[in-house]
């Protein structure tokens, strides 16, 4: 049979490389068509490492509308649905159709630079900092509110999804994936007798604009993180962010299954 493509892709580990051979042979003895060059005709795409190849797959793949899942192999893996040692239920649970289709929002910046302007897509976080370790002031405006003059590392906006990554780790709130929200989040804000900044984050409606406005000595020096890579622009002026009309598709086995991950990773 020729169809029932399913995309592979893995990390290089050496648990994820076996784990990869086993479940292609699972895959092929019931009828499906695993392949590694990933295909645009494929049904599914099935990623194999933690939560960095999660997002690396996303990327790679341009953000195509195939949905996802995920085996864990070894690290965190917050967005990896399955275990590494339950491939024989998770493959009856997909043939038998016991799954539901999670849309995880994306979150987009249209960066301005002197002469041009660029868009770049997250599935975790954008975040705006200094190059070289030093301070930011920039300014915030919300829908073209001024919210505040920023001083500190840096300021980070994070999707539903990506609350519990990095955004966590600076005390930002866990937002569940239903809601249409971003999350405005500050790394190291100042406060002294000469600068104040906001010190918690502020959760923000998906469709409003948050716009960074770096100050002007900062416009060759700023660095933005999408996803944890980053990213430099000469010149840049302005970045808008907001909550992007694309999202990705993520298979899940339980309604609950949200919950569950979040008590055995975080507790
Ligand atoms: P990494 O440096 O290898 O790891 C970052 C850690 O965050 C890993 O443990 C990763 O899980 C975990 N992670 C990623 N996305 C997550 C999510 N949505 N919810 C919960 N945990 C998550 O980098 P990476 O694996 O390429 O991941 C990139 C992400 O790292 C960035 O998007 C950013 O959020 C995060 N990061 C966090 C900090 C921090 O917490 N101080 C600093 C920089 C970047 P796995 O172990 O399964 O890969
Ligand atoms: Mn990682």
């Amino acid at each position: 049979m020729k169809e029932k493509y399913i995309n592979i892709l893995m990390n290089s580990n050496f648990e994820s490389k076996k784990t990869s051979k086993e479940l292609m042979k699972k895959l092929s003895d019931r009828g499906y068509n695993p392949t590694t060059t990933f295909s645009e005709n494929a049904e599914l795409t099935i990623c194999i490492g933690g939560d960095g190849t999660f997002i690396r797959s996303i990327h790679k793949s341009n953000f195509s509308q195939i949905p996802m899942v995920g085996i864990n192999t070894g690290h965190l893996g917050f967005y990896q649905e399955i275990s590494s040692d339950k491939i024989d239920e998770f493959i009856d649970d997909y043939s038998n159709g016991n799954y539901t289709i999670e849309e995880l929002k994306l979150i987009g910046a249209e960066v301005f630079t002197k002469n041009r302007s660029h868009i770049l897509t997250g599935l975790n976080e954008i975040a705006l900092k200094a190059k070289n370790s030093k301070i930011i002031h920039m300014n915030i405006y919300i829908n073209r509110n001024h919210l505040e003059k920023f001083s500190g590392d840096g300021v980070l906006v994070a999707t539903p999804s990506g609350s519990t990554a990095y955004n966590f780790s600076l005390r930002g709130a866990l937002v569940h994936h239903s809601l249409e929200v971003m999350q405005l989040t500050p790394i190291a804000p100042i406060n002294s007798a000469a600068y104040r900044s906001l010190s918690s984050s502020i959760v923000i409606p998906g469709n409003y604009i948050i716009s960074l406005i770096p100050e002007k000595r900062y416009i060759n020096s700023s660095l933005l993180l999408v996803d944890g890579e980053e990213f430099f622009f000469s010149g840049l002026k302005k970045i808008n962010l907001k909550l992007s009309n694309k999202s990705i598709k993520k298979l899940i086995f339980s309604q609950d299954s949200y919950w569950n991950n979040l008590k055995s990773k975080f507790l």
